[in-house]
């Protein structure tokens, strides 16, 4: 279970331990308000469990969304809303109809009893914020910052059990006015099932940004498709997309990069999923290197060099992988053929700068810096036995066929 699964299931404990406080001071005191404040901390469970399981389902590396558990998510918060408004109705009910409460009893308990919770309550809510921020959490950042409504209930209720003290029944008012705040609570839970039960998927503006942000991106050459869902307050993204960032490694950074422009942009998004695989490209580029060159074939056909580094030229021969047409898509010139060092591994840099996927070569090449530097780009080293550009450009036409 990780870091922030683990918050929002001590802030379900916490909730449900406060249920079973305040309807023990309910029963002592025989405060109605009591009461009504321990279906509120009922309420308060049902939106703690929702948001660990947006969490839990959110962090599955699954290539499409469990929909199935989502449904059941939301079919449970639908059900809990009803009985928090018949619990709500019920305080209400009893307040205006039930019999009149003149006394608090155990004034002393029930305060201490009041005061501890709010304590507990407000501690956890720090810990739970600073948790939410870090981990950039916006469901646990809101579920903190719920704590101003329940102190907000508990002095209400605080102040209601000392003016009843002083003889004045203001006990079921105070129930009532914690009633409504339940009643506002369940309608929110209620609304957020309905809305993921009718409509599962994000809003299409934000997806929208979402696409068009992802093409912008550099390492980025096409986005094959993007889906959002939410989960009450629990939004997350899952995207598919192609790179043309050769390196396994930067393709990473680029789709981190990416990552976190998106959570920057849209922050209620909760998390963001990104897979991306290699461009599908229509032609395959292939290199060998020359010791000279020719514009016209047809009048010279250049010869292929054993060396890779050394070599003054390289030839580019383009092969459609649409209809297995050969041709010379062009000539590089080879700058650094006369450095001391590395110009093997610079050579196999300057190919990898034009694209290639793939270069023949008349020696093994094995062992040699260029080889390493040519695995590094993920250029492929194939053997040929053709001396000029001439017929290796047949060899590869023939291979094809
Ligand atoms: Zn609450």
């Amino acid at each position: 279970m990780n870091g922030h699964a683990r918050v929002a299931i001590y802030s379900c404990i916490l909730n449900a331990a406060l249920v079973g406080i305040k309807l023990g001071l309910s029963n002592v005191s025989g405060s109605l308000a009591l009461k009504a404040d321990a279906i509120h901390s009922l309420a308060d469970v049902v939106s703690s469990l929702a948001i660990f399981v947006g969490i839990v389902i959110s962090g599955r590396k699954t290539k499409t969304f469990p929909e199935g558990l989502y449904k059941v998510e939301n079919l449970v918060a639908l059900f809990s809303s009803f009985f928090i408004f018949y619990a709500a109705f019920e305080i209400v009910h009893e307040a205006f109809v039930g019999e009149s409460i003149d006394v608090i009893r155990h004034i002393p308990l029930v305060t201490g009893g009041i005061l501890a919770s709010m304590v507990v309550a407000f501690l956890f809510s720090r810990y739970e914020l600073k948790v939410g921020l870090k981990v950039g959490s916006p469901s646990l950042v809101a579920d903190a910052k719920h704590v101003t409504t329940d102190l907000l209930s508990s002095v209400v209720i605080l102040a209601g059990v000392y003016t009843t003290w002083l003889g004045y029944s203001v006990d079921r008012y105070v129930a009532v006015f914690v009633a409504i705040i339940v009643v506002r609570m369940g309608y929110q839970i209620f609304i957020d099932a309905i809305k993921v039960l009718l409509d599962a998927t994000l809003d299409y503006p934000t997806l929208d940004g979402i696409r068009r942000l992802a093409l912008d991106h550099p390492g980025v050459s096409e986005v094959v498709n993007v889906g959002g869902r939410s989960s009450g307050r629990f939004k997350f993204v899952e995207m598919t997309l192609t790179t043309d960032e050769r390196l396994l490694s930067r393709a990473h950074d680029h789709m981190s990069r990416l990552e976190e422009e998106i959570l920057d942009q849209w922050p209620s998004i909760d998390r963001i999923l990104i897979h991306y695989e290699p461009e599908q490209k229509d032609v395959r580029y292939i290199a060998v290197p020359l010791k000279d060159y020719a514009k016209d074939l047809q009048d010279h056909d250049p010869v292929i060099d054993d060396h890779f580094g050394e070599a003054p030229f390289f030839a580019l021969i383009a092969l459609s992988k649409q209809d297995g047409t050969v041709s010379v898509h062009e000539f590089i010139e080879n700058p650094y053929k006369d450095l001391e060092h590395r110009k093997g591994i610079k050579a196999a840099e300057l190919l990898g700068s034009f694209g290639v996927d793939e270069v023949r070569s008349r020696v093994s090449m094995e062992g040699k810096g260029a080889s390493y530097a040519l695995e590094a780009l993920q250029i492929e080293i194939e053997p040929t036995d053709a001396e000029t550009l001439g017929q290796l450009i047949a060899e590869v036409g023939a291979s094809t066929e």
